[in-house]
């Protein structure tokens, strides 16, 4: 633990709730190992307090924050300016602070780091991706960020599968006009079985098979039967491990993934942002998660 002093500065998660968060120990563990004399909070705010919350994060010189539910899309218009892929995704969950030492104007700088920690483990996985073909389960924030990530990837179909025909076209619809959304398509789960067989990468984003409902999975044994022979299969839960889902397509053959690196990743991303630093300890970070989730 590195010991707090009148140097050390704060760093934090915003939510309302988030005294559930996980964000303080992952990265309050990092920090300690890289000697970084800040601490890590979790800091519930309001709705609508959110603006003189984030006044008030200037004035005592927060160095950034996360942010979670359900404050991931309000805060846009509150910040001086939000990266492209944040733009896109249409929510932030990493802030920090621009000094006008940088010669811009200060300010809060947003971007969405949850794009970069889905692909860390993809992006490992030494594929060649261009081309490769993407089932997206479920249509709610969790898939915008996938759905950035795949078109990163290089994916040339990207389809995304809901049960709500008018919010999957609204779905359709925000991504007009964003280059992200180019190969995306559309479809209802009845018309999940044809696309199986030619999925290179399926992504789960429902919380469908979250505990404590463990035995329900997105895709039944007899539809993951149809999945195609060395596909990935991704699912953005990270209680179970693994989820019954990823149960079935290992059953399959399948080279499953599971949303604790993604939930690693995200943080390990936003360190780097905050710190300048490069090597942010994501083994230690993905081991304390682990052992407080009782996963190890
Ligand atoms: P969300 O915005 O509420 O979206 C959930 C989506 O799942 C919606 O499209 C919803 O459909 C669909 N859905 C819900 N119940 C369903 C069911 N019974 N059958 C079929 N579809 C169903 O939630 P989110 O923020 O995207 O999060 C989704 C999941 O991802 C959660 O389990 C969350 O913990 C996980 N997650 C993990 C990470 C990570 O770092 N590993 C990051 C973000 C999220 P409708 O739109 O029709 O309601």
């Amino acid at each position: 633990m590195v010991e707090i002093t009148g140097k050390t500065r704060l760093l934090g998660v915003i939510g309302h709730p988030v005294r559930h968060s996980f964000s303080p120990l992952m990265h309050n563990a990092a920090l300690a190992e890289m000697g970084v004399d800040c601490s890590y909070v979790a800091l519930p705010v309001k709705p609508d307090e959110l603006e003189v919350a984030i006044a008030g994060f200037a004035a005592i010189e927060l160095v950034g924050f996360n942010i979670t539910i359900p404050h991931k899309q309000s805060i846009l218009p509150l910040l001086t300016s939000v990266s492209e892929v944040a733009q896109a995704v249409g929510a932030v969950n990493t802030v920090w602070w621009m000094s006008e030492e940088t010669g811009e104007p200060p300010g809060w700088r947003g971007t969405n780091t949850d794009v970069e920690g889905f692909l860390a483990p993809l992006q490992r996985m030494e594929r060649d991706w261009n081309g490769a073909i993407a089932v997206v389960l479920g249509n709610g924030g969790a898939a915008r960020a996938v759905v950035a990530g795949c078109a990163m990837l290089g994916c040339s179909e990207i389809h995304v599968v809901g049960r709500n025909a008018a919010k999957l076209e609204a779905f359709a619809a925000s991504w007009s006009g964003s280059q992200y959304g180019k190969n995306l398509q559309v479809r209802t789960w009845e018309g999940l079985s044809d696309l199986m067989p030619k999925a290179d990468l399926l992504v789960n984003t429902t919380p469908v098979g979250m505990a404590p409902k463990v035995e329900a999975s997105p895709v039944d044994a007899e539809v993951m039967a149809k999945l195609k022979a060395g596909a990935i299969v991704y699912d953005l839960i990270y209680v179970p491990n693994p989820t019954r889902f990823l149960a079935l397509a290992q059953e399959r053959g399948a080279v499953a993934i599971d949303g604790l690196e993604m939930l690693v990743q995200q943080g390990a991303a936003a360190l780097r942002i905050w710190t300048g630093r490069e090597d942010v300890p994501v083994e230690i970070m993905g081991c304390v998660l682990r052992s407080h989730l009782g996963l190890s």
